[in-house]
């Protein structure tokens, strides 16, 4: 178990990559606090689904995209678990469409769901992290945040900055001994690339290498690695996970 005892933040964990990630950090030992933005329902049952012995898992309704909420879940967790140790960025969604189709509402709740969340819960958790000298976060972007989309203007974008950030914060927090890192996932199976059509499956296939999609087991392994002390050396990277289609 390589995260007996620590306690984690995961936004967005109900689903696809997130709930993969709860899953792998509570095997390895660690209790989480997971956000949500839609079904309690479906958060109930992921508590039970998920919770082991050693390490639970706990769901916490709060809008990534809002400024006091990241403040109410890292409060949420504090009482919960008593400390936190790890913060992983995952929630995200996607609003694509052509430049001259996209309107400024679908622009703006991208960047807030996936951009601007990043910022909010490093805002709300930093206190912790300094007081403690020690802090682990992990914010997932996306390849197409390194190599652009056509049609995801405002998805790229919000990728892009969740890269830039990272670095900024991994050169500001260093010296306080968090690390900061991001993964980048290629196109993995989850209800995001669901809504992909057998053509467009088929083409992006011809650009990976190993020829299949990626599972949230796949993205959930880099993150405990990245969140784990075998990563202790590394701070303000990319780690790219998408079967070799950048490279
Ligand atoms: P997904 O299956 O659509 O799941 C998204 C998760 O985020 C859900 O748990 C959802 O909660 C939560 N969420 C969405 N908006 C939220 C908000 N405003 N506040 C709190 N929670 C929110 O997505 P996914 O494919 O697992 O993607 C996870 C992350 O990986 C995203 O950042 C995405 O951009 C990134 N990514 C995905 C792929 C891919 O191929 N799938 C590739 C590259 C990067 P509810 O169920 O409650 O709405």
């Amino acid at each position: 178990m390589k995260l007996l005892n620590k306690k984690a933040i995961v936004t967005g964990g109900t689903r696809g990559i997130g709930k993969g990630i709860v899953k792998e950090l509570v095997d390895n030992g660690c209790s989480v606090i997971f956000t949500y933005h839609s079904s309690d329902e479906t958060a109930r049952k992921i508590e039970q689904e998920l919770s082991t012995e050693t390490a639970k898992a706990f769901g916490f309704k709060a809008d990534a995209s809002s400024f006091a909420a990241a403040d109410e879940t890292v409060k949420f967790a504090l009482e919960k678990l008593g400390g936190v140790d790890i913060l992983v960025n995952n929630a995200g969604i996607t609003k694509d469409g052509l430049l001259l189709r996209m309107n400024e509402q679908d622009f703006d709740l991208v960047i807030n769901a996936n951009l601007k969340s990043v910022f909010n819960y490093t805002k709300a958790i930093l206190k912790t992290f300094l007081g403690q000298r020690f802090g682990k976060i992990v914010n997932i972007s996306s390849v197409v945040g390194i190599i652009g989309n056509a049609g995801q203007a405002n998805y790229v974008a919000s990728k892009a900055g969740v890269i830039g950030m990272t670095k900024s914060n991994a050169k500001e927090l260093a010296s306080r001994n968090i690390n900061v890192n991001c993964v980048a996932p290629g196109f993995i199976e989850t209800d995001m690339t669901d809504k992909l059509n057998d053509q467009q499956r088929e083409a992006i296939l011809q650009n990976v290498p190993i020829k299949r999609l990626g599972k949230p087991d796949d993205i959930a392994k880099a993150v405990l690695f990245l969140a784990s002390s075998d990563a202790d050396y590394i701070t303000g990277q990319v780690l790219t996970v998408d079967g070799g289609m950048v490279m």
